[in-house]
């Protein structure tokens, strides 16, 4: 019997490159303490929300449960004193 290891070739850097959305494998906010969830910086809120003013699932943004729940109650607040919109209309 020769028993041959399966050949399998150079195949170091073999991560999957998903090319839809850049994910992160943690949150953003856990990561970098710098960043803060502010219903007043609609910078930041902006990055978690799609063109259309809708606000990105987890699975897409990598959140934490904990920081995407923040996340949404600042976004919803900015969008009550109008610094975030409701809907992106078209045109
Ligand atoms: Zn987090």
């Amino acid at each position: 019997m020769n028993t041959t290891p399966a050949p399998k070739g150079p195949n170091r850097g073999a991560r999957p490159q998903k090319k839809f959305f850049h994910r992160r494998k943690f949150c953003r906010f856990c990561t970098d303490s710098n960043i803060t969830i502010e219903y007043k910086d609609p910078q930041t809120l902006r990055d978690f929300t799609t063109e259309r003013g809708k606000i990105m699932p987890r699975r897409i943004t990598g959140n934490c449960a904990k920081h995407q729940r923040e996340l949404t109650v600042a976004i919803k607040r900015a969008r009550t004193i109008a610094l975030l919109p409701f809907v992106v209309s078209e045109g």
